[in-house]
């Protein structure tokens, strides 16, 4: 069996519902396929759960309903019988009205999950009513119920041991070739739905490739395959047609965004390998990423993270910082969820590279009582793999370096953001 998985991207227009349809019509195997919310769904029920939380209900109800309206936009112009679609996402918009005027504004992580995930329930069923009205046969799945995670909210991990049965006995292709699940979600072991972090439906696409044991998985995108660089920020960017798991996770941790980090460990450990291919043009190849390749990348890569803050500790006492502090702040920087993209360290100091989130302040906060802490935001990083120093010199001089780190592969520089 494959597993093909469709991003926001694809599915924030009928147009792209409609060529998921030609994709997946060109399929003679069993075929999983893993979905996003559409467009910025995601982003729009950030925006509800905001005015939730701060209990300005009617506010929420009217955001709700712009989404619903777009959903709706969309449903009309994509089925033949828009009832087939309206139907389908009726309830769910019920059930969220019900929460956001009964439900309990207590944890934001946990509510976040709960609100959130709707996105993906929508578009998925959505999709499968689609494909029904076409003549598609599928089966939509509920992934809340078959993918069970920690409950480590908006950043589950998936346990695979205790998903595995059942998302086996909800998959097992008999009488039935095709079925349609979420990207993004699962639920821990009460039942409490979960998200598995921004753009975590590569990683549910992975995750399911690996429970099934997959042929491939496939990531369909709306850019030509795995490129050298970002093509928004840079110019003649080119496609590298094979790269190693390793490769992939390098890259990813740079803050490559072409796939989630923590979408390449299921993979790897059954040798799966991971298609990114051209929602726009199927029939071109794109990129893969296997175990080994027979072309090692020979073109140098570059990747920018943005929105990052240097924090800079420092013991109150002089001590030595690495030998007794070190394990004190990464346990800070751990509990506070921080994700950590580039460490340097002195006799008496200490800066780790962060990405600017909502837990930043509690973070520097805790650090303050041992520490003493300075910080810098609005930074990014750049990462270029295969370095030389024309690149360099073309990247980076007029920029202002904060921080620099080379190795014979691999320069970082921590640049303040160009406004
Ligand atoms: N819909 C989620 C997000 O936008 C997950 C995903 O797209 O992969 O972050
Ligand atoms: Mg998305």
């Amino acid at each position: 069996m494959k597993v093909y998985k469709f991003g926001g991207a694809s599915v924030k227009s009928a147009e792209g519902i409609r060529n998921i349809l030609r994709i997946v019509s060109g399929v003679e195997d069993n075929l999983f396929v893993v979905v996003s919310a559409m467009g910025k769904t995601t982003n729009a029920m950030e925006v509800v759960l905001e005015h939730f939380m701060k209990t300005d209900k009617a506010e929420a109800l009217i955001k709700l309903q712009e989404v619903e309206l777009y959903h709706e936009d969309i449903i009309r112009e994509l089925f033949l019988k828009p009832e087939n679609g309206l139907n389908a996402v009726k309830p769910l918009f019920h059930e969220l009205t019900t929460y956001i005027n009964y439900g309990l504004a207590d944890d934001y992580d946990r509510c976040y999950d709960f609100l959130v995930s709707y996105g993906e329930v929508i578009s998925t069923s959505i999709v499968s009513a689609f494909l029904v009205e076409s003549n598609i046969e599928n089966r939509w799945l509920d992934m809340r119920k078959l993918l069970v995670t920690d409950s480590n909210f908006r950043e589950a991990n998936v346990r695979m041991d205790e998903s595995s049965f059942r998302l086996k006995a909800a998959a097992n292709f008999d009488g039935n070739r095709i079925y349609i699940g979420q990207g993004f979600i699962g639920s821990n072991i009460n039942g409490d739905p979960t998200t598995l972090g921004r753009e975590g439906s590569d990683y549910t696409a992975a995750v399911v490739g690996n429970l099934l044991d997959a042929d491939s998985v496939s990531i369909w995108k709306d850019v030509p395959g795995i490129l050298n660089a970002d093509p928004r920020i840079f110019e003649n960017t080119i496609l590298i047609p094979e790269l190693t798991y390793l490769d992939a996770v390098e890259l990813a941790f740079s803050g490559a965004q072409i796939i989630h980090p923590k979408t390449i460990k299921p993979l790897e450990n059954k040798g799966i390998p991971l298609y990114v291919r051209p929602f726009g043009s199927p029939s071109e190849a794109g990129s893969v990423i296997k175990a080994t390749t027979a072309n090692p990348i020979d073109i140098p890569v570059l990747i920018l993270r943005k929105n990052l803050v240097l924090i800079t500790i420092r013991p109150r006492d002089f001590s030595f910082v690495l030998e007794d502090s070190l394990s004190k702040a990464f346990a800070v920087f751990n509990k506070h969820r921080l994700k950590i993209s580039l460490i340097q360290s002195s006799a008496i100091s200490i800066s780790v590279c962060v990405d600017n989130s909502r837990y930043l302040k509690a973070a520097l906060d805790e650090l303050s009582s041992d520490f003493r802490v300075s910080y810098n935001t609005d930074l990014e990083l750049l990462t270029i793999r295969g370095t030389n120093d024309r690149i360099i010199s073309e990247t980076t001089s007029d920029r202002t370096i904060m921080l620099s780190q080379r190795t014979r592969r691999i320069a970082r520089f921590l640049l303040k953001m160009e406004n």
